[in-house]
């Protein structure tokens, strides 16, 4: 991190501004809209700061060249000349003096940089680039600003209003942390938004009577498909559950990047199993899930891809059925689907393949028990989880049972990430080719003639391995 957030409280506090020309002005009113006490230093004031300062007592205009002896126990200090040289000598003779210093548009004078902030009074979001993009930050601001209606700030005060009483009665706090949840993001927050305030706060008075009377301990559990790794790929309803957890319990397949989307302080959990080291593990995972629930936390259990692909979520959901324990579950982008975009393969096309059958590749015992009679009928794209180390056994068996050697079969390495790499071959050479190159887990296997489509159609160029 660069640069570190704080919102400070400049009531009644002495800040200098020096430069009274139109981006001084909007620093002033800024200031003044903070409540601090602001002297003006310039030579030449422009009318913006003349108007400023005859609408707030509270500004103060020094007509006259800037000076280092103007600086004196101010809280902070803005330079927003054109002058260079006026903006080093206070650049410097504020940081001589321990004061902080920001000068418009020249971060390498700056002690504290300025934020693009969206003002829902009291509530505000301020958004940077850390100096390196200010169009970046303020792009980042608007659509933000789409994103918290205006009332927003009202709702804050509306929230403030009731919380003691919410306090006094809802009980534990992570009911308490469920009943704001659903108050602010749920219908009496819309009604509050369309203008019906009177109203909203009613039904906000009859929930927080409601609630008490049937508070409910018991937490729940949500099972969550985190997609194949980019991110991008995660679903707002996905999103927005991570962001509520008390618990996030992950495993192997899900990335540090999506880990960091959960809620700053839920504990995180990991469960990641080893291959071929299975059964134990995924009963001590559904216990786990349960008993962290009937602690009342809100549980989710985040898994790659689509939870009901290969992902074992029916036997996880089995438990909390058994136990009575409430669930949803959200589905994900799995491998097959993600993979295939990121490397530009359709998986099924006009011209090459109606269906698509998903696979495991998983060996059991050293041997892979597949349909092979069915697998190598032609105009059908096949996709294998977990089957880099079956990959040989799974092409000599598909041309044994007839498969045409030359059929294209793509390997899919870390699909949708920056690590994403994509070889290409044939039934016959696939095996040998795999061998020669550094693999890392994930992988994905695609067999059909959709495969060569990849080379017209692939689109995705990862940063680490365009080859
Ligand atoms: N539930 C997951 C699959 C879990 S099984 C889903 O829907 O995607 C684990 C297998 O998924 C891995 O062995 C690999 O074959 C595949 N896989 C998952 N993510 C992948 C990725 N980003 N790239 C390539 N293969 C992936």
């Amino acid at each position: 991190m660069e640069y570190f957030p704080l919102f400070i409280d400049l009531k009644n506090k002495n800040c200098l501004v020096v430069g009274a020309g139109e981006i001084a002005a909007r620093k002033i009113e800024l200031l003044a809209k903070a409540g601090a006490n602001i002297t003006v230093i310039a030579p030449k004031i422009s009318t913006a700061v003349t108007q400023l300062a005859d609408n707030h007592a509270q500004i103060n205009i020094i007509q006259k060249a800037f000076a280092a002896t103007d600086i004196n126990q101010q809280r902070l200090i803005i330079s927003a000349t054109n002058q260079t040289e006026v903006n080093r000598l206070v650049a410097r003779t504020a940081d001589s003096n321990n004061i902080p210093v920001n000068v418009v548009d020249n971060p390498s004078l700056c002690s504290f940089i300025v934020p693009a902030i969206i003002d829902r009074s009291p509530v505000i979001a301020a958004v940077s680039s850390g100096g390196t993009s200010p169009v970046l930050a303020r792009l980042l601001r608007t659509k933000l600003e789409s994103l918290i209606p205006p009332a927003f700030g009202r709702l804050a005060q509306l929230a403030e209003k009731y919380r003691s009483a919410v306090k006094e009665n809802i009980n534990p706090p992570a009911q308490r942390r469920i009943f704001w949840e659903n108050v602010l993001q749920g219908s009496i927050a819309e009604l509050f938004f369309s203008g019906k305030e009177t109203e909203a706060e009613a039904q906000l008075q009859a929930a927080i009577q409601q609630t008490a009377k049937t508070a409910d301990t018991s937490g729940e559990v949500y099972l969550v498909g985190a997609g194949p790794g980019d991110p991008d790929l995660l679903t707002f309803r996905a999103l927005r559950l991570m962001q509520q957890a008390d618990v996030v319990v992950y495993d192997r397949l899900v990335s540090a990047e999506i880990l960091d989307l959960a809620r700053r302080d839920a504990e995180k959990i990991y469960v990641g199993k080893q291959r071929n080291n299975h059964s134990l593990a995924q009963e001590s995972i559904n216990e786990l899930l349960a008993r962290l629930a009937k602690a009342g936390k809100r549980v989710v259990r985040l898994k790659g891809g689509d939870p009901f692909i290969f992902g074992r979520g029916g036997e996880e959901i089995e438990t909390l059925v058994e136990q009575h324990i409430n669930f949803q579950v959200v589905p994900g982008i799995t491998a097959a689907s993600g993979c295939a975009t990121y490397a530009g393969i359709p998986l099924t096309h006009r011209d090459h393949a109606q269906s698509c059958t998903f696979i495991t590749g998983h060996l059991k015992d050293g041997s892979i028990n597949l349909n092979w009679q069915q697998l190598v009928v032609p105009k059908q794209t096949i996709v294998i989880y977990m089957g880099l180390v079956g990959l040989d056994k799974i092409c000599q068996s598909m041309m044994q049972y007839g498969a045409s050697p030359e059929l294209p079969i793509a390997l899919i390495q870390q699909g949708t990430s920056q690590s994403q790499r994509v070889i290409i071959g044939t039934l016959d050479n696939m095996a040998q080719k795999v061998r020669h190159e550094d693999i890392q887990p994930p992988t994905l296997i695609i067999i059909g003639s959709v495969v060569s489509l990849h080379d017209s159609l692939k689109w995705f160029q990862p940063e680490k391995n365009v080859r």
